[in-house]
């Protein structure tokens, strides 16, 4: 009997760890930037309001113009509403949604500042690694130059994707995944939208699980450009370089270190410390990065539509020790 008690104490007290390892282990939106249900964080419909008590910046969202779900127009809208001050509109691998953005802006006399940006994906190590343009001359022949590249690299890439699916019964993926995209270039959501739809799984995040993360059937390596030549691009755009969310490429900590040394020494500027959903410490574990190894902090919600999860602006703020990706914005 007394045995009987101790194994179920133990099961009890082991509970709390095994929750935490699954939280721990759950990839997020892994090497891509669907907003999916997070587990971890408590649906935004149950959280504290919050009243801003200084300006909020997002810097990090996306439009129609890649994977988001909104307009640029849309999008400006709805970070007025969500009472964001500055917003950077980052889409992959484009600018395309800038303009009718800051149209939107002046036309509507909205009290928001835009900053010009964009999400780059780079190649580092066999990882699809995020890199952030703030503040970018979006004519620049440089960052021009680099998106179009991309967006050849990015439609072999679909073909490829869409080819490894229909040799594994996913008919017409390529078709599929091109009527989500629209006028945007194709990205794994686009495809992880199409299986949804024609019902391969019952979710994003269980499309990525069974279809697109590496070593499944979907999965092609990314062929994208150096972290160098998206910095040098970014730099010779004007603008700032920022490695997004850090810790959604399932690296361990001694890799997420290599990745964040090989920024620094490729002259990035900043990491993105303050994202709306983050696992507990995960601010303070990327805030401490940024002030060791000298990097700006920045912070966005990658925001792509409307969903329960995550919002524009929401809990988003730095720890008092980082400085500012925008500390010089303004003046
Ligand atoms: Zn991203
Ligand atoms: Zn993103």
């Amino acid at each position: 009997m007394i045995w009987a008690v101790m194994v179920f104490i133990c099961f009890v007290i082991s509970i709390p760890f095994k929750f935490s390892n699954d939280l721990t282990a759950y990839p997020g939106p892994l090497l891509t930037d669907i907003p999916i249900e997070l587990p971890y964080l408590e649906p935004l419909d149950n959280a504290p309001a919050e009243m801003p008590r200084f300006p909020i910046y997002d810097l990090h969202s996306h439009t129609l113009a890649s994977d988001g779900m909104l307009t640029p127009t849309q999008l400006v809208q709805r970070a007025v509403e969500m009472r964001v001050s500055v917003l950077a509109i980052t889409d992959h691998d484009t600018t395309a949604g800038l303009a009718e953005a800051a149209d939107a802006i002046s036309r509507l006399a909205l009290p928001l500042r835009l900053i010009n940006g964009v999400e780059i994906s780079t190649a580092w190590e066999g990882f699809d690694i995020h890199i952030l343009g703030l503040g970018i001359d979006p004519q620049s022949s440089a960052m021009v130059a680099l998106l179009a590249d991309q967006a050849i690299r990015r439609q072999k890439r679909a073909e490829e994707i869409a080819r490894r699916l229909e040799k594994n019964q996913v008919p017409d993926a390529l078709a599929g995944a091109k009527a989500f995209a629209g006028d945007a270039g194709i990205t794994r959501a686009h495809f992880a939208r199409y299986l949804v739809e024609i019902g391969k799984a019952s979710n994003m995040a269980q499309v990525f699980k069974k279809y697109l993360a590496k070593g499944k059937t979907g999965y092609v390596p990314p062929q994208w450009c150096t972290i160098k030549e998206a910095v040098d691009a970014i730099h010779l755009a004007g603008g700032q370089a920022a490695l997004a969310h850090p810790s959604r490429y399932d690296l361990s900590p001694k890799w997420l270190r290599r990745l964040i040394v090989n920024f620094k020494q490729d002259s990035g500027d900043a990491i993105e410390v303050a994202q709306c959903q983050q696992a507990p410490d995960e601010r303070t574990q990327l805030a401490r990065y940024a002030e060791e190894y000298q990097l700006l902090a920045s912070q966005g919600s990658d925001f792509h539509g409307p969903c329960a999860w995550l919002e524009l602006g929401r809990r988003l703020s730095l720890p008092d020790k980082v400085i500012p990706v925008w500390q010089d914005w303004f003046k």
